[in-house]
């Protein structure tokens, strides 16, 4: 096993290739970083999945913009507003609101206007993530003077040609406009978050460990980071015998996260829900190798079947309730505590200030 603090591609490949005897001591490295580095506390972003009306059209994504099968939806301000009281009544410390990308005047404003909302009704107390696309540097400002703080827009891959073959109209994809819309976020004043997919088709070991060069290089603040999962009404679907095994990229998905933890020590790692479609505890097994944020999802349950990223997701025949009851339990499982009432803010961010 590697034993040195600057990585080159080749280790981060040996990481990614570890067998089932490497994997314990990659496990053991990280988790003993965590440890002393973020401790056992896990903290909570009560997710809100705004709405599915999208301008995109990522091949992999249930909410692109063609699936006519979507029944779209966009929730109300008096349902956003519930959300936040229910996060702020259940002491979660922070939201996350995440959309289908909208550009047009009147979501940027309506936005603003939610933000504003919260931020006053909750007297300051609920930290904000936001995770709604790509936007110029004038929205993020918007966005980040109206009271949000963090900010997450996964790369996808950080392969151009891999991001071209999933985002193959280029009128709506660029990966170096994507790129200048991380510089912006950041510009903005935002903890600046990305993330990747693990296990696309045509994807190598090599690419994934570039990703994982790519989030040092940029020096993010948190990553959010899954396995792919198909979905069967997305143009994707077709190479699904490209596919590893789900139980593979769930294993690629907890040995990314266990290096990304070794290279990027402080930094707020998510333990992405899409782990749990595949393993009913795979966002546990995730926080014991390295990751430390939860975003159980608080949107109201009638709404959560339409916000259907890909096949199996879980909880979508369940409300916030329901959620809140079964995270106390699952983190005690583990020996994890939750850090209530607290923002959990990125280590690495507050570090550099
Ligand atoms: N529109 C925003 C954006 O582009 O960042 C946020 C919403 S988008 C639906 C949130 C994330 O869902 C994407 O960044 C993508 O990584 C993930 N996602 C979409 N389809 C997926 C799939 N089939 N499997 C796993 N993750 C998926």
């Amino acid at each position: 096993m590697v034993n040195q603090t600057s990585f080159y591609k080749k280790d981060l490949i040996t990481m990614l290739n570890a067998d089932e005897e490497d994997q314990i001591i990659l496990f053991k490295k990280s988790k003993e970083i965590t440890d002393s580095l973020i401790g056992n506390k896990v903290h909570l972003r009560g997710l809100i999945e705004y709405s599915n009306v999208c301008i995109k059209d990522c091949l992999y994504c249930g909410i692109q913009k063609s699936n006519k099968n979507t029944q779209r939806y966009t929730l109300s301000d008096e349902e956003v507003i519930q959300c936040a009281l229910y996060a702020l009544e259940h002491n979660y410390g922070s939201i996350a609101i995440q959309s289908g990308e909208r550009t047009d005047p009147l979501f940027i404003s309506k936005i603003t206007h939610l933000l504003k909302g919260i931020k006053k009704l909750s007297n300051g107390k609920l930290g904000i993530t936001l995770s709604l696309g790509e936007q110029t540097l004038e929205t993020y400002k918007e966005w980040f003077d109206a009271g949000a703080h963090r900010y997450l827009l996964r790369i996808e891959t950080s392969n151009r040609a891999l991001y071209s073959k999933i985002h193959p109209n280029n009128d709506l994809h660029n990966f170096d406009k994507r790129l200048e819309a991380l510089q912006n976020i950041r510009k903005a004043g935002f903890q600046l978050g990305t993330g990747v997919m693990i296990g696309l088709p045509h994807q190598t070991i090599g690419n994934l460990a570039d990703d994982l060069l790519f989030l040092k290089a940029l020096d993010v603040d948190m990553v959010g980071m899954g396995p792919y999962i198909e979905h069967f009404e997305t143009p994707l679907f077709e190479a699904r015998h490209l596919l590893k095994t789900p139980q593979e990229r769930l294993d690629l998905t907890f040995k990314m996260i266990a290096s990304l933890r070794i290279i990027m020590k402080d930094i707020n790692i998510v333990a992405a829900t899409a782990l749990q479609a595949i393993d009913k505890i795979g966002r546990e097994k995730a926080i014991r190798y390295g990751a430390n944020i939860l975003m159980p999802n608080i949107t109201p349950g009638n709404f959560r079947n339409n916000y259907k990223l890909y096949q199996d997701k879980p909880c979508t025949d369940e409300n916030a309730n329901d959620c809140n009851t079964c995270i106390d339990a699952r983190m005690s499982m583990i020996g994890s505590k939750i850090g209530y009432n607290e923002w959990g803010d990125s280590k690495h961010f507050t570090n550099l200030k």
